[in-house]
């Protein structure tokens, strides 16, 4: 199949069985026009600008089990929970640093997490009120009373990923927990007034025909902010050691979600590859960065627990710097406000 044509029938809404598929199977030249089209469109919909997200991963702790997961309840690992001073003072540092939101996520913490997760929205509504950035909330799976509380505290977004939407491989992955239940999480959000955000692991055993479901009833939810993420297999867990999937695929998943999805916010994570992977994945269409930590906080990341953190890489000037050698440049709190002002208002349309 021609990719170019393929992409063409996407845009113009009229994709055949199997375009999609050719977009995440593209090699060389081909994938080349994928990364193209997908920078036109985001330049098109957002400009050369990128949006940044500072990561604060405030408790560790988690009753579920992952199989994919550092932190999985069975790991033995040490663990810290952050005072919510701390909290603050690393959101206000981030927030000084110049990012235009940060993103509060923590593991599904039982203490975070009792009487309808009152600690974690207690924190986020100080942050809010004193810190004074927007707000992403990862708390994981709630339920479906606490969303009310969450957006009555001021949290602008709240993420939660399906990681796959084949049932069969997300029980394998997310051991004992309900599928129906996670995807009710972001439409719960929405239906509370929040934005939602939505995403998928790459390599993780999905086919190339998974994937592409996958990005399908991502997209199709409606939700805002979608991700790709490539698999990193994790010390200590029962995917120790599979093989590591290399990063193309995830490439070719942000340009296909960038074409299908103009208007979304599609990431580019620093928690994969670090700075380094960083161009690539805006080059692919991504616009906005996240996961940006600053050095020596003790905070892991999450699928990278510490890859370029103590460095300082992964800081916002570093990450400006990146940008500008790009021809890009960070937007500013009010064009970030306007971005997620115009999100809302199609609320229902996407
Ligand atoms: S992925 Fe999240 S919910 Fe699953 S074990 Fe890790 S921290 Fe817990």
């Amino acid at each position: 199949m021609d990719v170019l044509e393929a992409i063409g029938r996407i845009r113009r809404g009229e994709a055949l069985p199997g375009d999609l598929e050719s977009i995440l199977s593209a090699t060389d030249g081909d994938a080349e026009a994928a990364f193209s089209e997908a920078r036109r469109a985001r330049d098109a919909e957002f400009g050369r600008r990128a949006f940044l997200y500072g990561f604060v991963y405030f408790s560790t702790h988690c009753r579920n089990d992952c199989a994919f997961c550092y932190f999985r309840r069975s790991s033995g690992l040490p663990r810290y929970r952050k005072s919510a001073d701390e909290v603050l003072s690393l959101s206000a540092s981030l927030k000084d640093a110049g990012v235009n939101l940060v993103d509060l996520t923590m593991g599904e913490d039982p203490v975070m997490c009792a009487d309808g997760h009152r600690e974690a929205i207690g924190l986020v509504r100080r942050v809010k009120e004193e810190v004074g950035t927007a707000v992403m909330a990862s708390p994981g799976a709630m339920s479906e009373q606490s969303f009310a509380d969450l957006a009555e505290a001021g949290a602008d977004w709240f993420a939660c990923y399906q990681e796959t939407y084949d049932r069969g491989l997300f029980s394998r992955l997310r051991l004992g927990q309900s599928f129906d239940h996670r995807m009710d999480q972001r439409a719960w959000a929405r239906k509370a007034g929040m934005l939602a955000e939505d995403g998928i692991m790459v390599g993780i055993g999905e086919s190339v025909e998974g994937r592409a479901e996958s990005l399908r009833m991502m997209g199709g939810q409606g939700c805002e902010q979608i991700r790709a993420m490539t698999f990193i297999p994790q010390e200590g867990t029962p995917m120790a050691g599979s093989a590591p999937p290399g990063f193309g695929a995830e490439l070719l998943a942000i340009a296909a979600m960038r074409i299908m999805f103009p208007d979304r916010l599609i990431p580019a994570s620093l928690d994969v590859e670090g700075i380094a992977g960083l161009r690539a994945r805006l080059d692919a269409g991504a616009n906005v960065v996240t996961s940006i930590v600053p050095p020596r906080m003790d905070l892991a990341g999450v699928a990278q627990h510490e890859l370029d953190i103590e460095n300082g890489n992964r800081s916002v000037r570093h990450v400006a710097e990146m940008l500008d050698e790009m021809g890009m440049r960070a937007a500013t709190d009010a064009e970030y406000g306007a971005a997620l002002s115009r999100l809302r208002s199609r609320r229902g349309r996407l």
